[in-house]
């Protein structure tokens, strides 16, 4: 699976697309990532 991440000016990944939209960044909660549009989550 294709794994899709958004870096900001310093290089570091500040959020991940969802492996089930792929055009939807997923919120970071603290310990865990969710996509507001189709319910996907994971741990961080
Ligand atoms: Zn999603």
């Amino acid at each position: 699976m294709a794994r899709y991440e958004l870096y900001d000016e310093e290089g570091s990944a500040i959020n991940e697309r969802c492996p089930e939209c792929e055009d939807t960044f997923l919120a970071d909660h603290g310990d865990r990532l969710h996509c507001g549009r189709c319910g996907f989550s994971k741990a961080a």
